[in-house]
């Protein structure tokens, strides 16, 4: 008999199997036979480890594949065993699918099969395996494996549904993303892939309870499964996420349509026991073969187009284009371009850091910078970003503070130099331990070093971020918390954090003189340090309005284009040597700033 099945499938259904070559060796044991049996018996004889008692003794491999049913002993060590089974032949070797029997005078109901003692899903597969064993017959074991095939498929649909909303969940969804695919190369058929995103939802889960979160996911589900229509697949890839498949959808505009009107049945309210609950949805789509040709690239680029959705069109569907091709391109280039990039590419520029009361230069911020052969010059945040993105950051912020305590040694005035670091580089202790002793190794006084480091470094991971900032604090390294007013702003971080000085954020500067309200805010904040004795800088100063209500309300320390941009090292020196004229100078580049802008 020889029967078409995949190896996979066999060991999938019979986690209790022996495979032999056809000369009788033992090729493979099923993973509840290798727990029993407590040896490798892959490679040895079967023959000569078991023996096979039922219906006759049978001799050889030959033998074997007579039989459609065996009854085997097995001596391995001390422990014997009595197992009990079906014999399959199949294009490259002997299957044989069996039970341990624990006692052979015992009750039929003692048989004990481990065939299937795998997942729950797929318990009812032990009655039918025990069924057909207990009838002791077997008469086709064909049969048998066609019928474990059906419900193997059974439980696997099981596997594939989301309880919750019935709809594909996320493994079977990509299950049928694969389908598409191939059908799609074979008969050059157009498809597109959605993600969905709800807007708003953990709110609802928080507000009303998971029961709502639960009903209201549930008619989520039912609302956009109508708007797709019956042909298309809809599934809930996880929490609040939601993908499409729909077949012969090609033209942008009707694309977006779709994108709209699920979008804006979305935004309905949704009447939930509790009460109404409101949310939104943010779509990301991409075209087969247009955005990609393989399951995985058409959905990372779905969900790029719905990252973007989210960050620049929250409520509006968003198509992947060839414009969010170039950027992919761009940045994967830049990542490119880091891995290969030679430390000499990188270099720092200095904007300097001013005391309100007398205009004089206390210390400088380094601002990265990267000239990339290739690629010119990378804005910083950019290449930053990725590089944090990439794992390549530390390597650069360990080139950028060599480079920048080298360039601070030929200061002749006790400057500060401020340094911002990246949440990677306060995620390890080792990452954190290798600049300190980049410090140490420069000689330069640790005492003059402020690194700056944002709250959602922080937050990644805070009680890691605290240790890091206590082997800096420790050598007396000082920490400034960056761009404050743009993150979470939690007082209760900077109870808990070794923060020396906290600058705040640019765009708060930018409201000063304008937005109503912000000067009492800004006030406030340089009250708040002034209590807890803490440096203050406000960033961002463009202007002499700014620059003058600042000094007004007290505020110690300014930096921005106003005072000075940012210069190359050699314009520092310059800047330093001549500080009888700083004030000249820093006059000249602020007259500079003020025809640039
Ligand atoms: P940041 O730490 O907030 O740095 C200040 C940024 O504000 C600098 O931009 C600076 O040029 C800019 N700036 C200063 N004054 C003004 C002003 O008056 N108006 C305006 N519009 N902008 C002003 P830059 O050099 O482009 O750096 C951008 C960001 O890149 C930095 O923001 C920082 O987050 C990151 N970055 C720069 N260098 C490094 C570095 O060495 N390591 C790390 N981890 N991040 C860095
Ligand atoms: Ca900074
Ligand atoms: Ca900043």
């Amino acid at each position: 008999m020889s029967i078409l099945i995949s190896d996979a499938h066999l060991e999938r259904l019979f986690p209790a199997f022996v495979r032999l070559s056809a000369s009788g060796m033992i090729t493979s044991l099923g993973p509840s036979l290798t727990q029993h049996l407590d040896q490798n018996l892959v490679g040895s004889d079967f023959f000569q480890t078991f023996s096979v008692e039922t219906p006759r003794k049978i001799q050889s491999a030959d033998g074997l594949t007579d039989q459609r049913e065996v009854t085997l002993l097995a001596r391995v060590g001390t422990t014997e065993f009595r197992l009990r089974g079906i014999v399959l032949r199949d294009a490259s070797g002997i299957w044989l699918l069996v039970g341990h029997v624990p006692d052979v005078n015992g009750q039929e109901d003692s048989f004990l099969l481990h065939m299937s003692d795998f997942s729950p899903a797929d318990s009812s597969l032990d009655f039918l395996v025990a069924a057909h064993l207990r009838q002791g017959l077997l008469q086709d074991a064909k049969a048998l494996v066609e019928e474990l095939r059906e419900k193997s498929e059974e439980a696997e649909e099981l596997a594939h549904r989301d309880q919750l909303t019935g709809l594909k969940n996320r493994r079977g969804f990509f299950r049928r993303l694969d389908q598409f695919v191939a059908a799609s190369r074979a008969q050059s058929t157009p498809f597109v892939v959605a993600v969905i995103d709800l807007d708003g939802f953990k709110p609802v889960n928080d507000i009303f309870g998971h029961a709502a979160g639960d009903q209201l996911l549930l008619q989520s589900g039912i609302r956009i499964s109508r708007i797709s229509g019956d042909d298309a697949l809809v599934g809930r890839l996880g929490g609040d996420e939601f993908g499409i498949i729909i077949p012969n959808l090609q033209h942008e505009d009707d694309i977006l349509k779709l994108g709209e009107e699920i979008c804006k049945a979305l935004a309905e309210p949704f009447e939930v026991k509790e009460g109404i609950a409101r949310i939104g949805a943010s779509i990301g789509f991409a075209a087969y073969p247009q955005a990609g040709d393989t399951p995985e690239i058409l959905f990372e680029r779905a969900d790029y187009a719905l990252y973007h959705s989210k960050q620049n069109n929250r409520g509006r569907p968003i198509l992947f284009t060839d414009c969010h091709e170039r950027e992919i391109r761009y940045q994967s280039s830049i990542e490119h371009g880091l891995l290969e990039a030679r430390d000499e590419e990188f270099h720092l520029v200095y904007q300097p850091i001013i005391r309100s009361e007398d205009g004089m230069t206390v210390g400088v911020e380094a601002l990265a910078r990267w000239t990339s052969p290739s690629l010119g010059i990378i804005p910083p945040d950019t290449f930053i970003r990725i590089a944090e993105q990439t794992g390549s950051v530390c390597r650069l912020t360990r080139i950028l503070l060599k480079k920048a305590l080298k360039d601070a040694h030929a200061w002749k005035q006790p400057f500060d130099l401020s340094f911002n670091l990246s949440a990677v580089d306060i995620s390890s202790p080792e990452a954190a331990e290798q600049l300190k002793q980049i410090v140490i190794a420069s000689g330069f006084p640790p005492a003059r070093l402020v690194f700056e480091i944002t709250e959602t470094a922080v937050m990644q991971d805070f009680e890691r971020a605290m240790s890091c900032l206590c082997l800096f604090t420790e050598m007396g390294i000082r920490i400034a918390l960056d761009d404050f007013g743009t993150g979470y702003s939690s007082l209760g971080y900077l109870q808990k954090m070794p923060i020396n000085r906290l600058k705040i954020d640019r765009a708060f500067t930018r409201g000063l003189t304008t937005r109503h309200g912000t000067r009492s805010i800004m006030q406030s904040i340089v009250a708040l340090c002034s209590n807890l004795n803490i440096d203050c800088v406000v960033e961002g100063v463009s202007n002499a309005a700014q620059a003058r209500v600042l000094t007004e309300m007290g505020a110690p320390y300014q930096q921005g284009f106003f005072h000075s941009r940012a210069m190359t090292h050699a314009q520092l020196l310059a800047f330093l040597s001549s500080a009888g004229e700083q004030t000249a100078l820093l006059a000249t580049d602020c007259e500079a700033e003020r025809k640039s802008a």
